[in-house]
């Protein structure tokens, strides 16, 4: 056992932190309002600057905005172990999505700084402009263009409901920075709530995420022939509900076949024309589907045409499907999965490894290095909700891990 095996973080710290970031843009049902590149989201940097600056980090910005407090290691040749995820809200935001990744990283820079322990490789702490994409419509905003994954012009386009762009407000509160983007990182740890609800029913005190889950959202389209509801006899109808009714029910066994972690959601559905009394012309509807393994939401997607074409055809209808998003699966790298893992086991938590339903900052650091992700259960599940909660307890563990998990990639 060496010295930094005993080394703790200070839960009451990183606590506080998190109650006083909740104030900035503070919501009046207990959540928070810190909109990407709003005076909010400024000022709630601001705090984050301050107490980055106690501890003798240096911050720096890159051309999107993306904040980077950083803690030199011994070796000067080394990359940085990069620890971080998102301090923008929701509107109605809760208090920890995002900032819990954020202050969980500045809690291990502080813990090192203040028993003297310092790294060989550099450790620092990221903060993502826009991971949330309410106000401008493009979610992990930050951490696609530092990917290389959206184009920075493109970006700076972006136009929130005031027609106010991403490229004014970055301009206006001085963000845009000479960091390059998409640098060398020798790892990147993303911790967070898990914003689900798997982790409170097993009881697991900590998720070690080896993945994100694969989406793509289709628009099947439905066509049959407008007849009046009273003279036409059943039998005489091209009607595109009658395939909708067979699609429905396949899609709901295509999710059962494939264990646990498939997900298939049909919504938004809207017929034509707008009447009570008429055979619909058409129906409408999106597809939601998910999986984890990439070959796993092919066998989905192929599936699910087959049966729309068959169920369409069946019943004298026609059909079209149309993909709106495909975001692939992405699966995190072994070695950082395996660091947070025995970070996990060194402080004794129970934890299970688990898939992540929803998108995170972390994705595309993947595209470019090794990265991972730790997650703590959270209340109910809820997120994106103002009563989105965690105990101070479950915030220490998840923070101890991390501390444990950058220390064994950082040397
Ligand atoms: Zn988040």
């Amino acid at each position: 056992m060496d010295g930094t095996s005993r080394l703790h973080v200070d839960g009451d710290r990183l606590w506080s932190r998190l109650m006083a970031m909740a104030e900035v843009g503070a919501t009046a049902a207990g959540g928070s309002n810190r909109q990407a590149l709003s005076d909010d989201d400024a000022d709630g940097r601001a705090l984050f600057v301050e107490w980055a600056t106690s501890i003798g980090c240096t911050l720096a910005t890159d051309a999107v905005g993306n904040l980077f407090a950083r803690r030199e290691g011994t070796d000067p040749d080394r990359s940085p172990v990069v620890l971080g995820s998102h301090l923008d809200t929701q509107p109605t935001g809760g208090r920890f999505d995002g900032v819990y990744g954020v202050l969980g990283g500045l809690e291990v820079l502080s813990t090192l700084a203040e028993h003297g322990v310092v790294t060989a490789a550099p450790l620092e702490v990221a903060v993502w402009t826009n991971e949330e994409g309410s106000r401008f419509p493009l979610s992990m905003m930050g951490s696609a263009v530092w990917a290389e994954a959206s184009d920075l012009d493109e970006v700076r386009a972006l136009a929130d409901v005031d027609g106010v762009s991403v490229g004014a407000e970055l301009d206006r509160l001085g963000w845009s920075g000479d960091l390059p983007l998409g640098r060398e990182l020798a790892a990147y740890l993303e911790l967070h709530i898990e914003q689900g609800p798997v982790l409170e029913a097993s009881g697991s005190e900590v998720g070690v995420v080896v993945g994100v889950q694969g989406f793509r959202w289709l628009t099947v389209t439905l066509t049959g022939d407008p007849a009046h509801a009273g003279p036409t006899p059943m039998d005489l109808r091209h009607d595109p509900a009658r395939p909708l009714a067979e699609v429905l029910d396949g899609l709901y066994r295509i999710a059962a076949e494939r264990g646990p972690w498939a997900r298939a959601t049909p919504a938004q559905f809207r017929s034509e024309p707008v009447s009570p009394n008429t055979v619909p012309a058409t129906i409408r509807f999106s597809v939601d589907i998910r999986h984890p393994e990439a070959d796993v939401l092919d066998g989905m997607d192929a599936e699910l045409r087959a049966l729309v074409a068959e169920a369409a055809e069946r019943h004298g209808c026609g059909w079209e499907i149309a993909v709106d998003n495909d975001s692939p699966p992405v699966a995190f790298d072994p070695a950082c999965v395996e660091a947070v893992a025995a970070a996990t086991a060194a402080t004794g938590r129970s934890h299970e490894r688990i898939v992540s339903g929803a998108g995170h900052d972390a994705c595309y650091v993947a595209s470019r290095g090794p990265a991972a992700m730790v997650f703590v259960p959270c209340l109910d599940g809820l997120s994106h909700n103002e009563a989105e909660s965690i105990e101070p307890g479950q915030a220490t563990v998840g923070a101890e891990v991390l501390l444990h998990a950058a220390l064994s990639l950082a040397g």
